[in-house]
């Protein structure tokens, strides 16, 4: 795709710009042009696509600049080099630069798909598309530049334009393993099923259930079996993660790049002072009714969210750190608390929920060791659902996660390749979704996934390891909704139906309640 950047602006001087010091500038602006601007720029490159000072203006105390450029030495990188070039030039005449004004900054690019959601951000002032050429006339300050925000659009652009070109094809779905078919003698909605014998009841806020001692009891039998089968014998580790994760955690684990649909937001008091908050009481004591309204203007925020994706709130643990090599991999769980997601509507079953629980397992080491750890929790895994739960599931390569999480296209290629990918490991990166059969509704529910993420997450915590490789990372979300609600959906809730392991581990059902 074909980019021309256009930048106007002005450099501004301590004190007034003499004549022969004009001529010095003159003669900076002609180096910029032959030498400076091509360093760096790989021969062969048409001069056209390479940075230029294509015209220029000097007054008393400023010296007025336009900048035209394709990909190389792109015009606000023009700039900043000029500058640094013509500082020392002006400080033998005993000038400095005391600002630059950003005048005009225009991007276009030809190739632009009709249908392109055009971002609506404060730096774009105007845009125009007509046959395919896109024009943006950017209201950009010098320290936007120096933040490379002109080269962040770009990037945003072209991603909306893969948005445009791949977005209807859906997300990857790859078959790797199917077992074979199992008996489908039940086949009623476990979650109706689940309410008329009391197990569970909904919860008073939206996609929210309370589970009862039955619902739990199988809950509980589950997380014993992935404990015993999976986590202990493979070595993992039980620690707590926090459950309200605060915007630095999605900014470098990459969700703040896309998951504000789905966020449960979190917002503290301006000020716990009681009287601040007195009115707010006593408007609730004399009306019954909560004011919200009220109430949003004394709070601050949100600083975050509840808990998502449950694995990114673990990093700033290790954040910044260099990792032992006789400490790798890395094993460790957290089962601490609720995960939370605003899921889009028709959320009927537990199996698709606002507050879930999940078990999520996180590892990290070397590529090699994060690629075997994978290995060992799929083959854990298999054994579980033939021999323990005798499932029928499957399971395929899907968009990883993250990519889906920070809303990036699949566009059926490797995500971003990965340091350390040597071992053919960068082959491995991405998500592997677990599903199981639903008799019911003749569907396959995601139950589970195991993900291997490459060095992202280490990249966005920085931790390195000691040997200097490339640091890696994995992760596994077992959720126990999706596991009961596929365990019930194929065995019915009689617990003659279900296999002996399940059946000792859950126990007698309690039946505590008598609803009259
Ligand atoms: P889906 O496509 O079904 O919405 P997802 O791709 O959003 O699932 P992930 O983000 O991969 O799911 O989450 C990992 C695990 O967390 C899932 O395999 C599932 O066990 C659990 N999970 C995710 N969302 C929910 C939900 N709304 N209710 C219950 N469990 C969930
Ligand atoms: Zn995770
Ligand atoms: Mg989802």
């Amino acid at each position: 795709m074909s980019v021309r950047f256009s930048l106007t602006a002005g450099l501004f001087t301590n004190n007034e710009i003499s004549d022969e010091t004009k001529l010095a500038v003159e003669k900076a602006i002609e180096e910029a042009n032959t030498t400076l601007f091509r360093k760096g720029v790989p021969r062969g490159v048409d001069v056209t696509e390479v940075g230029q000072i294509t015209g220029f203006h000097i007054s008393k105390n400023s010296i007025e600049l336009n900048f035209e450029s394709g990909t190389y030495t792109r015009a606000h990188d023009a700039l900043f080099r000029f500058k640094k070039h013509v500082a020392p030039v002006l400080g033998t005449y005993r000038l400095g630069i005391r600002g630059i004004d950003v005048k005009k900054f225009h991007i276009t690019m030809a190739g632009v798909p009709d249908g392109v959601r055009i971002p609506n951000l404060p730096f774009i002032k105007s845009h125009t598309l007509a046959d395919g050429e896109l024009t943006l006339d950017l209201k950009v300050t010098s320290a936007d530049l120096e933040n490379k925000v002109p080269d962040r659009i770009l990037n945003l652009i072209e991603e909306k334009i893969q948005a445009t070109n791949y977005g209807g094809k859906g997300e990857h779905w790859e078959l790797v393993f199917a077992s074979a078919q199992k008996p489908r003698s039940f086949t009623r909605d476990p979650t109706e099923e689940m309410v008329k014998r009391n197990w569970i009841r909904h919860g008073a806020s939206r996609g929210q259930w309370i589970h009862g001692p039955q619902s739990v009891q199988l809950f509980r039998a589950f997380e014993q079996i992935v404990l015993e089968r999976i986590i202990r014998p493979l070595g993992f580790a039980e620690m707590i993660f926090p459950k309200l994760t605060p915007w630095e955690v999605w900014m470098r684990s990459g969700h703040a790049k896309g998951v504000y649909p789905e966020i449960y937001y979190v917002c503290t008091p301006k000020t716990r002072d009681p009287v601040f908050w007195e009115d707010v009481g006593d408007y609730y004591k004399v009306t019954g009714i909560v004011p919200v309204e009220m109430i949003r203007e004394k709070i601050d925020g949100p600083i975050g969210g509840l808990c998502y994706a449950q694995c990114p709130s673990f990093w700033p643990f290790v954040q910044g750190e260099t990792l032992g090599t006789a400490s790798l991999p890395v094993k460790v769980f957290d089962r601490s608390g609720t995960s939370h997601r605003y899921e889009s509507g028709g959320i009927h079953g537990i199996e698709r929920v606002d507050e879930f629980h999940r078990i999520e397992i996180v590892w990290l080491g070397t590529a090699e060791q994060t690629v075997d750890m994978a290995d060992k929790l799929h083959d854990a895994y298999h054994q579980v659902f033939e021999e323990i739960l005798e499932l029928e599931w499957r399971c395929a390569r899907v968009t990883p996660w993250f990519m889906a999480q920070e809303g990036m296209v699949d566009t059926g290629k490797t995500p971003q390749t990965v340091e350390g990918g040597a071992c053919g490991c960068g082959e491995r990166v991405g998500t592997t979704d677990y599903e199981a059969y639903l008799p019911y509704s003749d569907s396959w529910l995601e139950f589970q996934n195991v993900s291997i993420n490459g060095d992202k997450y280490p990249k966005g915590f920085n931790v390195k390891i000691q040997s200097n490789e490339p640091c890696w990372s994995g992760c596994s979300g077992v959720g126990l909704e999706r596991w009961t609600a596929a365990f019930l959906a194929q065995k019915g809730l009689d617990s003659d139906g279900w296999p002996d392991m399940v059946k000792q581990l859950v126990g007698e059902p309690e039946e505590i309640f008598r609803f009259m």
